[in-house]
């Protein structure tokens, strides 16, 4: 299945946006400016301003993890938001945000954790509630993401 493509991503480390080769293997994309590994094969931590960061440089899918330490649901998707972004490589960039320590799940509306929040050029395209295990959860991004694969 074709699957619109990761093509800028935010570095980790230093923030800055990176064009993303197509062709090349994710695991191995550094950063230009900083030489930091994009980590664009697992999930990235991000407060307030790095979630700001990734969804206005960010060319292609993102995928935003909400949870908490305190949450079960939230501990046994982590395996499960690893797994995803394992497979997700190079195709939607993913994110995991700390609801204790961050005000945008408020801004976000988001009622209840787990919530797996999917956008594409800043705009939210999908939202899901609770635990999902990372094949379903690939199936319902590669679902929500079609706008490309349906031109090639
Ligand atoms: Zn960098």
């Amino acid at each position: 299945m074709d699957m619109v493509l990761l093509t800028q991503a935010v570095c980790p480390s230093c923030g800055a946006a990176n064009r993303v080769a197509s062709g090349r293997d994710p695991a191995l994309a550094k950063c230009g400016k900083c030489r930091h590994s994009l980590s664009l094969t697992e999930p990235v931590d991000v407060d307030d301003d790095g979630l700001a960061r990734h969804l206005r440089l960010t060319r292609g899918p993102v995928l935003l993890d909400v949870w908490a330490p305190w949450c079960g649901p939230c501990r046994m998707m982590g395996p499960q938001f690893t797994s995803a972004a394992q497979r997700l490589a190079g195709e939607a960039r993913l994110l995991r945000m700390n609801a204790d320590t961050a005000v945008s799940p408020n801004n976000l509306r988001v009622a209840g954790i787990p919530a797996l929040i999917l956008f594409e050029q800043e705009k939210e395209i999908g939202r899901h509630a609770g635990l999902i295990q990372a094949g379903d959860l690939v199936s319902w991004v590669k679902d929500r993401c079609p706008s490309r694969s349906a031109q090639t």
